[in-house]
């Protein structure tokens, strides 16, 4: 039987998934989407399916690549969603399905403890605090038990503790193979797991960070893979941006300092001109922060020329000459002691990969490339980014990977990939022209689900009022609903003056509970306002910005009402937007129709995404923004969400709150 009829039998009334999944029933589109997705793996090529919220995507695209036999690499978003992956959804389907898969989770290194690092971590000064003598012993009892090494089990342990990063390894301090604990190395361990593995689940800041730089293991895997599928693929671009850029930062610089003055320190190298080199060194690193701007609030500056926007040219070059002198300078001294430690030896690999950064931001910035200078309270960055993931999956991931043998499949799939039915925009950031396209409908029925409230009588967004007067309407849905109200700002000042007014209104004393984005981490935050309506106790309003548009899954009665501020267009100042702008125009195009329209309409699709999460859902939408109605870019936007009953005044606003307090009611 080929791998299409397998999955078709898996799917079916009579299927695996029938008999051993509880909750489970063949949907049309899961279907389609899990044949689609066996066809590319059996033929190989790229996919790109959007599937609407419940259509089961997940399992659409697992149940293929297991019964497919074939060694499989699937990456997704976040390390929560691996862990989600990896610990619930495969085990589930490999017991359904009843076949012997050997899995593995790979993450980067900084989330497996390094023993080398661990055994070292009592000398530093950090240690000395209370707290985090109290999480290194924690993590020095947890050592002796965990056979992964994941610090995510030891979850005890602050995500934010200050001991972590004296626990975990990065590049630059791994001693690699002369690292006295190498055997025992849990990063080490967990790439060798992944290398024996018929399924291997990763995730986007390590695939993009291994095509980088080649050093997670990922590269030595993507050849032996027959399959790759990105679920959560919108996120792809952004995050392999950022993965690919070149950054050159004065914390790096300080660091190699802080880490020179512990060798000399070792090495009772006192008098051999170790001291004076570091002080030059920090000299040097502080006078380019001092010459960026360093210590102001953070702001990003743009670069186009051979310096960034607010420093002389002149001056730009005798900073970085400086560092450049007293790079080489180390640079020698090191490469003649490297003999003497496996910790000197790695000194001097970093002061190569300094000087590496350094030339690049001592030259002028390259074409198809965008290039600023981020100055912040502590260190600024220097960073140099390519304008999209296109030429690099072409060159690094796809295009070398299709010489010779079979075919490989390429498989990207989210929930919202664009804003019309080619995904255009997405296909051609990622370098996909040629792709097979596919659209998978959500099951939902959102015209009955849910109700699209455009109110007339707001100010306009940009005019003074407009938070405060979307702020007293999602304070009045949520009074009426007792919580269950979700507010997406488009920025931090926004949600704070929305925030504020609604907790000015719920005051401590009410039964209704304001959370904010970075009060509490996200999860901490979304477990709360679930909980908000458990019965006896307070109902939430939940107020984030952008990290708060997707990735919430609130299904049932938790959530009735989404209140969006103003469309989500990019912000103009931020300056890879600028580029890309930039860009387009040189080619011709209208930045503001090609790229800043349909990357609104995409941000609004997955925060009206959060609504409606079950055939059973039912609930509001209000966007306090005339111009989704008024403005012709407005309707396009409009076009891209699911077709939902409109209301326009505030009395049928009330009307559908009432119905949704009414449980047996089922038109609003
Ligand atoms: S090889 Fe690197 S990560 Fe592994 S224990 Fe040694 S220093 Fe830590």
């Amino acid at each position: 039987m080929g791998l299409q009829e397998l999955v078709a039998h898996a799917f079916g009334p009579l299927g695996a998934l029938a008999q051993c999944v509880e909750e489970f029933s063949p949907r049309s589109g899961q279907t389609a989407m899990s044949q689609a997705v066996a066809a590319t793996m059996e033929e190989g090529g790229v996919l790109v399916v959007e599937a609407g919220t419940g259509v089961g995507k997940t399992f659409a695209y697992l149940v293929p690549a297991l019964l497919s036999r074939e060694r499989v690499l699937l990456s997704t978003a976040t390390k929560t969603l691996q862990d989600q992956l990896f610990g619930r959804d495969i085990p589930r389907l490999v017991k359904a399905l009843g076949i012997p898969v050997r899995t593995a989770l790979l993450k980067g290194r900084s989330s497996y403890l390094c023993m080398h690092r661990m055994m070292g971590a009592r000398e530093s000064e950090l240690t000395h605090n209370v707290t985090t003598q109290r999480d290194l012993s924690r993590v020095q009892t947890w050592s002796h038990s965990t056979r992964t090494g994941d610090i995510a089990e030891l979850t005890q342990l602050d995500e934010r503790s200050p001991v972590i990063p004296l626990i975990t390894s990065t590049r630059e301090n791994c001693l690699g193979a002369r690292c006295p604990q190498i055997q025992s190395c849990h990063v080490n361990q967990a790439r060798r797991e992944a290398m024996a593995a018929d399924v291997v689940v990763i995730n986007h800041h390590l695939f993009f960070a291994d095509l980088n730089i080649r050093e997670s293991g990922v590269a030595e895997l993507l050849p032996t893979v027959r399959s790759v599928v990105f679920d959560e693929a919108h996120q792809l671009n952004e995050i392999g941006v950022q993965f690919l850029s070149r950054q050159l930062s004065t914390q790096q610089l300080d660091n190699f300092a802080r880490d020179l003055a512990q060798q000399g320190h070792k090495m009772a190298l006192a008098h051999s001109g170790w001291p004076e080199m570091l002080a030059e060194l920090v000299r040097s690193a502080a006078a380019l922060r001092a010459l960026c701007g360093g210590g102001q609030p953070a702001e990003r500056i743009s670069w186009f020329e051979e310096a960034p926007a607010s420093i002389a040219g002149h001056e730009w070059h005798n900073a970085m000459s400086d560092i450049h002198t007293v790079l080489q300078q180390t640079d020698v001294v090191l490469r003649s002691m490297g003999e003497l430690s496996a910790e000197l030896q790695n000194l001097h690999e970093r002061s190569s990969r300094l000087m590496a950064e350094l030339d690049i931001f001592s030259h002028a910035v390259q074409p198809g490339a965008v290039r600023w200078l981020e100055s912040g309270a502590t260190q600024v960055r220097l960073v140099q980014s390519p304008l999209d993931i296109a030429q690099a999956m072409r060159a690094r991931a796809i295009e070398p990977q299709a010489d010779g043998g079979a075919r490989k499949s390429w498989i990207f799939t989210s929930a919202t990939l664009g804003h019309d039915a080619t995904m255009a925009h997405f296909v051609a950031s990622c370098g996909l022209e040629g792709a097979q396209v596919l659209q998978v409908q959500s099951p939902f029925d959102y015209l009955a689900q849910a109700v699209l409230f455009i109110p007339e009588k707001l100010p306009k967004p940009g005019d003074a009022g407009h938070s405060a007067a979307v702020a007293h309407l999602a304070g009045e849905g949520a009074a009426a609903l007792g919580g269950r109200t979700l507010v997406l700002t488009t920025t931090l000042r926004a949600m704070r003056e929305i925030a504020a007014a609604l907790r000015q209104r719920f005051d401590t004393f009410s039964f209704i509970d304001v959370l904010l984005q970075g009060e509490s981490p996200k999860r901490e935050l979304t477990e709360r306002f679930i909980r908000g309506v458990v019965p006896g106790k307070n109902g939430c309003i939940l107020v984030g910005s952008v990290s708060f548009w997707e990735g919430i899954d609130v299904p049932g009665d938790a959530l009735q009402l989404v209140v969006v501020d103003k469309l989500p267009f990019s912000p103009p100042g931020d300056p890879v937007v600028e580029a890309r702008a930039r860009q387009l125009e040189l080619n011709g195009s209208s930045p503001f129709h090609h790229y800043h329209v349909p990357q609104a309409a995409i941000a609004l699709k997955q925060g009206a995404g959060r609504l409606i999460r079950r055939e059973t859902d039912r609930g509001i939408l209000v966007v306090c923004d005339v111009r989704l109605t008024q403005m012709g870019y407005g309707r396009r936007i409009l076009a891209a969400l699911p077709a939902m009953r409109r209301i326009t005044t505030h009395e049928q606003f009330t009307e559908c709150l009432a119905a949704l307090t009414r449980p047996s009611t089922t038109d609003h």
